[in-house]
């Protein structure tokens, strides 16, 4: 099969204009969501595909989409958000928004027929900045309530890795499988307040020493459990917090991320098991609590697969990776057959101006998006429509 090149030239300027919307002089972006800026680089994007011939909507909570005037669908949606953190960098989201672009309109002017299934979008906040978006993932959430979403066949999301795994094994494309499910819990000790002089070791209830021997074990059962989970102790409290008082109390807040329930299970259940097994030795006790839990998200193997496929033909520099980092695919990927691809972020830099990936790997990345599409709409459209959507399952 043979598939029309994307303009690597456009791709660039493009990602370049985008990238100074919003800019300060050091290049450090502030799109935030609903600022100015947000709303300049939303414009722009409307008006860049519609002086292309393409038909340009947004819907009610922001979204900028876009398709072919005459195109019936159903429709594969391509795309990423177009906010970015304060002091963020010009390919988080940017990246995929710009390179759906360019892949609508290289199908578009080539006459392609998967011109007529694809559709691109530019989420509306995903980054959940401002208090009132509530954690982020604002706009893909809203599409997900909205009947619009029954028309697509799927989703397919490019992105930057926004860590260093790529870079470190020296990949060019990687096919996303999922994204890990977040789980935070407080731990709460009680012990006994004392002198910290005049009581001895044997004779002391210190919570802030179960807090400090639980903390350095969460690496451990993360590793014990799942190889590829990853753990974080990001705050510990100690009460009263003086350097002469045996602490009475400590809470400690710990985060666990996992590309499976089963691992974040395990791993939930031998923190609990270790820290009842620390506070009794060290005569306190302890209770473990879940502050807040968000799923896995598996993409459809179908898509992987197909995603990995056109990777492949592409680089020989590819592996199947999963995502630890939040996307907007994560909440369509309850709704449509979703995947992702990711090219590397040199030094593993993100949301900073710092953020930098090879040119030759965003045209690279880009081409494998179009592949990709070309790919997906035909598995789409020879699948019969009462599977399509079970495949995300
Ligand atoms: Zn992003």
């Amino acid at each position: 099969m043979s598939f029309p090149t994307i303009n690597a030239e456009r791709l660039l300027s493009d990602l370049t204009h985008l990238g100074q919307i919003g800019a300060d002089p050091r290049g450090s972006l502030y799109r935030v969501a609903g600022s100015a800026a947000d709303l300049a680089g939303r414009d722009w994007i409307d008006k860049t595909m519609r002086v292309a011939g393409l038909h340009t909507w947004r819907d009610e909570i922001g979204n900028v989409f876009s398709r072919r005037t005459d195109s019936e669908g159903p429709w594969l949606l391509i795309g990423s958000h177009a906010d970015t953190v304060p002091g963020g960098g010009h390919l988080d989201g940017a990246y995929g928004v710009i390179a759906a672009m360019e892949v609508l309109r290289t199908l578009h002017e080539a006459n392609h027929p998967a011109a007529d299934y694809l559709e691109t979008v530019a989420f509306y906040d995903e980054e959940g900045v401002t208090l009132q978006s509530n954690g982020g993932l604002v706009g893909s959430t809203a599409l997900s309530e909205n009947p619009h979403v029954q028309e697509l066949m799927g989703y397919l999301e490019l992105h930057v890795e926004q860590g260093p795994r790529m870079e470190r094994a020296e990949l060019d494309l990687s096919a996303v499988t999922g994204i890990v499910g977040v789980r935070r819990y407080l731990v709460e000790i009680d012990g006994q307040e004392n002198h910290a002089g005049t009581t001895p070791f044997e004779l002391r209830a210190d919570a802030g020493r179960v807090a400090t021997r639980f903390g350095a074990l969460v690496r451990d059962v993360c590793r014990n459990i799942d190889a590829t989970s990853i753990g974080n102790v990001g705050s510990i409290v100690l009460e009263p917090n003086a350097p002469n008082v045996v602490p009475g109390r400590a809470t400690v807040q710990v985060e666990v991320r996992a590309g499976s329930e089963k691992a974040l299970d395990g791993i939930e259940a031998l923190l609990g098991e270790e820290l009842q097994r620390i506070a009794s030795e060290e005569k306190c006790t302890a209770g473990l609590r879940t502050t807040s839990a968000k799923p896995v998200a598996e993409f459809d193997t179908r898509l992987v697969d197909t995603v990995e496929q056109v990777c492949v033909r592409n680089s020989e520099r590819f592996e199947r990776m999963l995502s630890y980092a939040g996307h907007d695919a994560s909440v369509m990927s309850t709704k449509v057959p979703t995947a992702m691809i990711f090219v590397p972020s040199t030094g593993g830099y993100s949301h900073s101006n710092l953020e930098h990936t090879p040119d030759e790997q965003l045209v690279l990345g880009t081409q494998a998006l179009l592949e990709s599409v070309v790919a997906v709409v035909n598995l789409m459209l020879a699948t019969d429509v009462s599977e399509r959507h079970s495949l995300a399952a």
